[in-house]
């Protein structure tokens, strides 16, 4: 069985590139790169994937990927500024998005209201960690969790002005291969403008997708399946986003791609 390494990270639109990188990087090391992606790398919504995966793998390390010392001028982590904002009454969001991105934070001892947002960002990374490490001893799971923050600079910052947010469940794909297998079904999405949530049940994903929208103004969702089984849920789940308020106006798309034809080749 191959080794495998599981990320969770933020669904930063910047993070794709990296993440296919790394992908590259250890698939070369003979190591599967595993992919969750939600809003502010919250660990909570993926409990049950990484559970699964390490029951039912070779995972050697969780590696944990939100944002991290980000050069001055260069914006941190939508989902933390936005639950600063709301802890200090700048903001109004639903009551979804204050109960997951403050009142859960709050609860684990963060002071969103005081810090600065990079001592915000640390300061959640380290209560979602201890969050994930709690939930593993509680499961007997005895997996090491790697805090590897990425760094964003000025090379990441280009971007078109049509934002998107791509939903698929996780897998070890790289992202620019299931956007070019997207291409085949009449959409072209560039990487750098285009949000990646990605965890096993897609109600888990919906609070992400809410932020993508609401929050960073996502025009387009899309709904990525690779089987017919994907399909049918993600079929379910589109009922279940269209009637949600927050979509206002925004599209939702569901498209089913050959994954196969997307799997890493050394
Ligand atoms: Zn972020």
């Amino acid at each position: 069985m191959m080794e495998e390494i599981i990320v969770i990270r933020c669904m930063d639109r910047r993070g794709g590139k990296r993440l296919d990188q790394k992908k590259k990087t250890e698939s070369a090391q003979g190591r599967a790169v595993y992919e969750l992606a939600l809003g502010g790398a919250e660990v909570e919504s993926v409990y049950d994937d990484v559970d699964s995966r390490i029951e039912n793998g070779d995972v050697v390390r969780i590696d944990y990927m939100p944002h991290g010392s980000t050069e001055p001028g260069i914006k941190g982590c939508g989902a933390v500024a936005t639950a600063q904002q709301v802890a200090r009454g700048q903001r109004e969001t639903s009551e979804r998005l204050k109960e997951r991105y403050v009142q859960r934070l709050e609860g684990m001892g963060v002071e969103l209201e005081k810090l600065s947002s990079s001592e915000a960002e640390t300061a959640i990374a380290r209560a979602e960690m201890n969050a994930l490490e709690e939930h593993l001893k509680k499961r007997g799971l005895n997996v090491p969790i790697v805090y590897s923050p990425m760094a964003f600079g000025k090379e990441d910052e280009q971007h078109g002005e049509k934002l998107a947010v791509m939903f698929r469940f996780p897998t070890t794909r790289t992202m620019e291969a299931d956007l070019e297998a997207l291409k085949k079904t009449g959409t072209s999405l560039k990487q750098e403008d285009t949000y990646l949530v990605s965890c096993g049940n897609p109600e888990r994903a919906l609070v992400s997708l809410e932020m993508a929208v609401s929050v960073i103004g996502a025009k387009d969702i899309f709904l990525v399946a690779t089987n017919d089984r994907e399909f049918n849920a993600l079929s379910k789940f589109q009922d279940t986003l269209a009637r949600e308020p927050f979509m206002n106006g925004a599209s939702i798309s569901l498209r089913k791609i050959d994954g196969n034809r997307s799997k890493i080749k050394i």
